[in-house]
């Protein structure tokens, strides 16, 4: 019945618990999980939790907030995305909340790692999952720079998520123009995020995921313990409740959004 369009299961928080959470999920509904890629050294766990596991798909990206760890080159992304399982390009996009120091202008080796991403996105016509924090003018300005929007004709245009999204409304209304879709995580359950729960009120239902980012992030009643994909339901009823909508219509639509966005699912279910 759920969908978690955003976890981390090759972690060791939970990839040392694997049977218990793949208990968990199927006794949640948690019929379905992606597992999202944070690095290249670590794309093998990823990838190979989708091949062993029916329900689990993988992505291949580098966080931005990754230093010291492999660059990505196109051909990295390109050829470890043609394998089977692999349905996206992330977790990609800026993040200059730490910048320990840095200036943003410090920063263009993200700009120009997120660059990458969004290329090989376009390259293989498979959708970004988009990470931004305290960046979000210049994840939209890149994004469109890079995604070919304005091109016209036949030639593929970048399309994705924006996940664990915690940004204003205005931001979730230029994401929509771009056509991306709108994750929510447990943070909507939070006590004080009243303003993002307005932000939900206001993104459509046909353009929502819904999401863990497990281990981090535990909804309400389970904040501050380690997060994993069971827990998802806890966020569609907070949709649901901020929508007036029952929990089964937003799991039912979600789950719809991600068939849509992470097509290639469907075609290897
Ligand atoms: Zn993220
Ligand atoms: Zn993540």
């Amino acid at each position: 019945m759920f969908t978690d369009s955003h976890c981390h299961l090759s972690f060791p928080e939970l990839s040392a618990n694997l049977p218990d959470i793949l208990n968990a999920m199927s006794q949640a509904q948690v019929d379905r999980a992606l597992c999202i890629c944070t690095t290249l050294e670590e794309f093998e766990a990823v990838h190979a939790l989708s091949r062993d596991h029916a329900n689990l798909w993988s992505t291949v990206g580098v966080h931005p907030d990754n230093e010291g760890v492999t660059e990505p080159s196109m051909d990295d992304l390109l050829q470890r995305a043609a394998l089977p399982r692999v349905v996206g390009i992330g977790e990609t996009g800026l993040d200059y909340y730490r910048l320990n120091g840095r200036s943003v202008a410090d920063m263009e080796w993200q700009r120009e790692r997120f660059r990458v991403h969004i290329r090989a996105g376009r390259q293989t016509d498979l959708p970004l999952v988009i990470h931004t924090r305290s960046a979000s003018d210049d994840t939209l300005a890149i994004l469109k720079e890079e995604g070919g929007f304005a091109g016209g004709g036949a030639q593929v245009v970048s399309r994705g998520v924006f996940h664990c999204f915690t940004e204003t409304e205005a931001v979730a209304r230029a994401a929509l123009d771009l056509d991306f879709m709108i994750s929510f995580s447990g943070i909507l359950t939070f006590r004080n995020a009243a303003d993002l729960r307005e932000v939900a009120r206001f993104v459509p239902l046909d353009r929502m995921l819904i999401e863990t980012d497990s281990p981090y992030l535990a909804p309400v009643p389970y904040r501050g313990k380690t997060n994993n994909p069971s827990f998802v339901p806890f966020v569609a009823r907070q949709i649901a409740e901020i929508k007036g909508l029952a929990v089964e219509a937003v799991a039912k639509a979600t789950s719809e959004n991600f068939d849509r966005l992470f097509n290639r699912v469907v075609s290897s279910s």
